[in-house]
């Protein structure tokens, strides 16, 4: 192996896409190989859990960690990652904050086999058959591994020595970081890189003047003007709540951001925040003369046009947020 510092990509209970993103770096994907010994990445080599074991702790200088935390298997290769690398990093929203399969936090484990292998439709299993365990095949014995209760974050498992936000990661952010990296100057100990540090908003040139929101449109329902602010038009875009740096892609091609970026500084919770943010926009009318059922109801109908509140407030930060998920008994 040669001197060159060594590169670890981990991928955890994710889509997938941080490692797309990586490859749309374009040619300096080519240029890595020359500055680094890829020494580990499921969708590019095909390198073994103890050839990880058998490296001495430390020896890999950078481990990207994407994915959430779902089962047994994930938290034993963050242990195993966290041990043999110099730095580790949480590297896209899964890793950072639980992402999209953090959502499953709204159910528990059993509720969730009961839906994937009893009562889905497409299912086909009349013995009512749950897989887990351990099985004896005649190759040997296999052993699944452990699927949580609840999706954790990587920072909830391991230290994590810092953190690049997005889902996925812009390129030219992830860019940015190693290119940081190879010139002797390694992100600071629990800092988030390849962002900026305002909002979604800030970075979009829409115009923004009186946002006041009557009601709510799903994205579907209208085409929306392309100078003006989304928000103000009553689509739920989340950029108010959602650290920049992305470069405001989704509100540039005429789509409401969703918050991928995760929440902008000295924020700890963003649905916590878009929600705050929204109860000092609504628009229910002249409240004048009328009973606080009557208003209470006119809130109702206003809220009632959002039709998924975890999904539209919580869609990457769920696993990561104040509670988590749904509260357990
Ligand atoms: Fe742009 Fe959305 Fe912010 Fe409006 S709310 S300014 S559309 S990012």
């Amino acid at each position: 192996m040669s001197d060159r510092p060594k590169l670890a990509v981990y991928w955890a209970a994710s889509c997938g896409g941080c490692e797309v993103s990586i490859l749309n770096m374009g040619e300096f994907f080519l240029e890595l190989d020359r500055h680094f010994d890829f020494i580990i990445c499921p969708c590019l080599l095909d390198t073994k859990k103890t050839d990880i074991e058998s490296l001495p702790d430390g020896a890999i200088d950078l481990t990207l960690f994407n994915g959430a935390i779902r089962t047994g298997e994930n938290e034993e290769m963050a242990r195993l990652l966290r041990r043999k690398s110099s730095l580790l990093a949480a590297f896209g929203s899964c890793a950072i904050e639980g992402c999209i399969p953090g959502l499953s936090n709204l159910s528990n484990r059993d509720q969730h086999f009961q839906s994937i292998y009893l009562d889905n439709l497409t299912t086909d299993n009349p013995d009512g058959i749950i897989p887990g365990g351990s099985v004896s095949l005649p190759d040997g014995v296999i052993t699944l591994p452990e699927f949580y209760e609840r999706v954790l974050t990587l920072h909830q498992v391991v230290p994590v020595d810092f953190s690049i936000p997005g889902c996925p990661p812009e390129p030219r952010q992830i860019r940015q970081v190693l290119e940081a990296y190879l010139a002797g100057e390694p992100p600071a100990a629990g800092s988030l890189v390849g962002c900026g540090d305002l909002t979604v908003c800030d970075d979009c040139d829409r115009v923004k003047c009186d946002k006041k929101i009557p009601v709510f449109y799903r994205n579907h329902e209208i085409i929306p003007d392309r100078q003006i602010c989304l928000l103000e038009q009553g689509l739920l875009c989340i950029g108010i709540a959602t650290r920049n740096g992305c470069g405001a892609p989704c509100t540039q091609a005429n789509m409401p951001c969703t918050g991928c970026y995760g929440p902008p500084p000295g924020v700890q919770d963003q649905g916590a925040k878009m929600v705050a943010a929204l109860a000092s926009v609504m628009d229910i009318g002249s409240t004048k003369g009328l009973s606080e059922t009557e208003i209470a109801d006119r809130v109702d109908a206003f809220l009632d046009a959002i039709p998924d509140y975890a999904g539209q407030f919580y869609k990457y930060g769920l696993a990561g947020s104040i509670l988590g998920g749904r509260l357990r008994e």
